[in-house]
């Protein structure tokens, strides 16, 4: 009897143990997960223009860029995400092409682009070979590169059933300029 006892002990020992060894992991996996989500915070914001302030400007530029604001700059150059809901063309259905903030490149064709709920603007198709596909440095998603200038765009997720092409660009609206439909 005592022996039996002492088994279920162990037992439940052993699945306590694996317990606290998932809630490790899940921890670690959330504290990964907030830290690539870093650039969303205000304060990381705050130490971005300090970085800029100090005369760092990220990429060399071409002469014939359109020049960029510290926040546009913030996003294209240093890979950085607009928080949800903040974008100017999040809810834009207007007709028209939507084009690269930084080289005038046309990316997308109002056609593509859908309702994701995501709170940032999402195109299921791009125009001919505007936009590249290229790792991110977390090194699981992929991320979105306008094919002319290189200026981050924001990344693109598939099989999610939005719709008939199955694939969601999700793109920085302040990566963006909006030629409306004459
Ligand atoms: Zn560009």
């Amino acid at each position: 009897m005592l022996q039996c006892k002492q088994i279920t002990i162990k037992t439940s020992k052993v699945k306590t143990n694996f317990d606290m060894k998932t809630i490790i992991l899940v921890s670690i996996g959330f504290i990964l997960f907030f830290l690539s989500c870093s650039h969303t915070n205000p304060e990381s914001v705050a130490a971005d223009e300090e970085f800029y302030s100090l005369g760092h400007h990220g990429d060399p530029e071409d002469s014939t860029w359109n020049k960029l604001t510290k926040e546009e700059e913030y996003v294209i150059v240093h890979k950085g995400t607009e928080r949800p809901w903040t974008g100017k063309y999040v809810d834009n259905k207007k007709d028209g092409v939507y084009t690269c903030k930084r080289c005038d490149q046309a990316l997308f064709n109002a056609d593509s682009k859908f309702d994701s709920g995501t709170g940032w603007p999402s195109f299921d198709d791009f125009i001919g070979s505007s936009v590249s596909i290229v790792e991110d440095a977390d090194g699981f998603r992929e991320e979105i590169i306008c094919s002319n200038c290189g200026g981050h765009l924001g990344h693109v997720f598939y099989n999610e059933g939005f719709t008939r092409k199955n694939t969601r660009h999700c793109v920085n609206s302040i990566s963006l300029s909006f030629e409306p439909k004459k």
